[in-house]
This record gives C-alpha cells, structure tokens and sequence, in this order.
C-alpha cells in the first residue's frame, strides 16, 4: 500500500516535474533572449540626463525602481528646489535629514577630513558667490572670497548620523552635496538593481558611470572616458566591472569672463576655481559615493598631492589624471584594463 502510494507520487511528481521542465525550458529560452535586450531609460535629473541600463530577469522592475531612486535623491537634494530637505537646513540653518541625506552628508564628512578639507560639503555659499547656481555668474574678489571661507569650515556643523539632527554653528552656511549626490545614487542604483535580481547592468549620470557585474555575455563593460577638448576622440576606454568610473573636469561647468575661464570646482582653501594644474580626474572605485567625493577632491588637490594620497589609498580606488598639458597618468592596478589611450600614458607605481 505504502509502496503504491510512494509509486503514485513519484509519477506525479515526474509528471509535475516533466510540465514543469518543459516551462521552465520554454521561459528560460524566453528569458535568455531577453537577457540580451536591454531594458533602458533616459531621464533629466540633479542638472544632467542620466542612463539606465539593465538586462535580464527583473530588468524592467529595476529600472522602473531605479528612475523613483533618482527622482527622490533629486528632490531630497537639490539646491535649486525650495523644498528640498538640503534647501529646508540651508534656510533654516539646521533641520532633521532623512536616512539618504545623512548617509551622504556622513560620506561627505568623512571624505572631506580624509582629504584635508579639499573636498567640502559646504560649498554653497561660495558657489552663490561666483553665481554658479542661478548662471548669473560674476567673479568675486578676493576680500569677499575671504569672508565667505568662514562659512565653510566643517568643524563648525555640528551633526548627528544616527538621528539625522544637523546645525550650522555659524550665520549663513549652507550644504552643497552636489560634489558627492551622484556617485551616492549610483551606488544606491546598483544596490537596487541587485536586489531587484539584475547581475548585469549600467547607470551613466551626466558621464559618470557605475555597472554592476559584466556585460550579459561575461566580458568586461567597456567604459569610454570623454576627452576634455570636447572632440570624439575619447581620452581612452576601461574595461572594467562591478566598478564606479566617476570624472571631475573644470571642462564639465564653467564660465568665462574678460578671456579667464572659472570653472565649478572651488579650492576650499582660497574659494578660487581650482587651479591644480589637472584637467580631469576620473576615480575607479567600488564605492561610488567615495569615486565621487575624490573625483572632486583629487581635482583640487593636483598630481603631486593626488598621487601621494592613492599610494597611501590604493586598495580603495584608482585613478586616471589628464594634466593642463595634455599629460594622461593610471594607477598601476588598473593600467592593463585602460586601453586605446589618446596621448602616451603614465603609469603610477604603488609607493
Ligand atoms: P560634476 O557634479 O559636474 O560631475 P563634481 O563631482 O566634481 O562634478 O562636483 C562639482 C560640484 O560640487 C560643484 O558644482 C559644486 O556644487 C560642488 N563643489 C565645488 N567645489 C567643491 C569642493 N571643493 N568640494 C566639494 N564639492 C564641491
Ligand atoms: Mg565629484
């Protein structure tokens, strides 16, 4: 009787396994084509359109997910919103941030001491300053660029990352996470393509990239760096995965006036455009939200500071630097994966 049941039941389950075999046969035929679709979306978000690519099962959810992501991160960090959770402290000179704006402005902090004050998350009021945010642009003198840097000082926020509470100890300081919002939602966009079961996928926000595993048939992504002369030669390609490939570049914002140009990334130590002799700053990093936050700071500090400090950073990040003078320059560990390089490359040694 026993053994009757048992034979019944397997045939059931033979059964059930040979329909569901066959299904499964046919839905992963289906799905193995659609694997090599793309599903994409193009969206204006945080000042610069931004790509998202993703392949595969749950691709679409992703994406439908990812564009939500941007679009909260947009309007919890804008500047130039009101009724942004950044423009609320900003008014009011302290406030309560969300989980992701405290979360950010703790990178930004942290980044910020790491590299000696060149990246600062306290920007706004200097940027004003030169007109950066309303494109009234004008350029300020020293003697106000001076009293401005007071406004700056990081030791002078007082901010809790547990409870999000955040106050400026000084009148008239304001955030500027714009330095840092990308990579932060790159990387968030990546964590949420994983879990929306995507192994395979790419976001570029206004260039700057991050791509999750490889592409859909196993090989690297391919990640063409834009050349600062603004001519279709790229600077070079990187294939890499898994990786965040962020740039900074005087080239990227900038205005000009009586024959100077003034670009949008400030040295915090004089208020001034960065002048550091460096053209572009591409970092490499698994963490987007650090790729980001050096990809500014390397830009302020120049070759010399920027290199000293892989050598002593070099199991987090990587980098490529094209100097004023047209002097392309990689961190040892990624100089195989750069290839088609415009100008003769520099490889940087492990100190
Ligand atoms: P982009 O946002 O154009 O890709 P960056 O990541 O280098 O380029 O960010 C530049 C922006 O960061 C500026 O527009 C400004 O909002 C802010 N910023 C400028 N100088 C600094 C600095 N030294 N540290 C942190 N943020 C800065
Ligand atoms: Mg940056």
């Amino acid at each position: 009787m026993i053994s009757k049941k048992v034979s019944v039941l397997c045939c059931l389950i033979g059964l059930f396994c040979c329909g569901c075999s066959q299904t499964a046969a046919d839905v992963s035929q289906g799905l193995t084509t659609a694997a090599d679709e793309p599903v994409t979306a193009t969206i204006f978000a945080m000042d610069t359109y931004m790509t998202l690519t993703a392949y595969g099962k749950g691709a679409q959810e992703a994406i439908e997910q990812g564009q939500t992501c941007i679009e909260t991160l947009d309007a919890m960090l804008s500047t130039g919103l009101d009724t942004s959770e950044v423009s609320r402290v900003n008014q009011n000179g302290s406030g309560i941030l969300s989980e992701d704006a405290a979360n950010i402005l703790t990178r930004a902090l942290e980044i910020s001491a790491e590299t000696d004050g060149a990246f600062n998350p306290l920007m706004y009021p200097i940027m004003e300053a030169w007109g950066f945010p309303t494109q009234n642009y004008r350029v300020p003198d020293e003697k106000e660029l001076d009293a401005l840097l007071e406004r700056i000082d990081t030791s002078q926020v007082a901010f809790d990352a547990q409870s999000g509470a955040v106050t400026f100890l000084r009148e008239g300081m304001e955030m500027d996470l714009g330095g840092i919002a990308k990579g932060y939602t790159s990387a968030k966009l990546m964590d949420l393509f994983a879990s929306c079961g995507v192994t395979s996928g790419m976001v570029s926000l206004g260039g700057n990239v991050q791509v999750l595993g490889c592409k859909p048939d196993g090989t690297n992504w391919r990640i063409a760096l834009q050349n600062p002369d603004g001519s279709d030669n790229y600077l070079g390609v990187l294939e890499t995965s898994d990786m965040a490939v962020i740039t900074s570049g005087g080239y990227e914002r900038y205005f000009e006036q009586d024959g100077v140009t003034y670009h949008h990334i400030i040295d915090p130590s004089t208020g001034f455009p960065a002048d550091s002799g460096l053209c572009s700053v591409t970092i490499v990093s698994a963490d987007g939200t650090l790729a980001d936050g050096l990809s500014t700071a390397l830009f302020v500090m120049g070759l010399e500071k920027s290199i000293a400090f892989w050598q002593t950073h070099s199991e987090n990040f990587d980098a490529i630097f094209l100097t004023d003078d047209d002097q392309l320059y990689v961190t040892a560990s990624i100089a195989e994966d750069f290839v088609d390089a415009y100008y003769d490359v520099t490889v940087i040694e492990e100190g």
